[in-house]
């Protein structure tokens, strides 16, 4: 990483627990999910289906201060997710990647 390379900051992109926090993350393309998320996300999968598929049962239980208490977490996941693809851009071209 040269000096100019923003270092990347690993978090929960679900609960946004630094990886220094959580037991395992997993890491995809700009995203991550910590072993927490993972079994929750597990239960959630199990368990039957009440809400149609586009609409997660966490976010319909939410009240308005809910909802206004969820957006910086979600701001945090969008701007986690914006660094990892400049990072990815910056490795690209340093690979000479076109
Ligand atoms: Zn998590």
């Amino acid at each position: 990483m040269d000096a100019t390379e923003e270092r990347v900051v690993t978090a929960c992109s679900f609960c946004r627990q630094p990886s220094n926090e959580v037991a395992r993350l997993v890491a995809g393309p700009g995203v991550c999910i910590c072993i927490e998320c993972v079994e929750l996300s597990s239960q959630i999968i199990s368990a039957p289906p009440s809400l149609p598929p586009e609409l997660a049962s966490w976010e319909e239980d939410l009240d308005p201060d809910g909802v206004l208490a969820s957006l910086p977490r979600m701001a945090a996941a969008g701007a986690q997710v914006k660094r990892n693809l400049a990072h990815f851009v910056k490795r690209a071209r340093r690979l000479s990647a076109t």
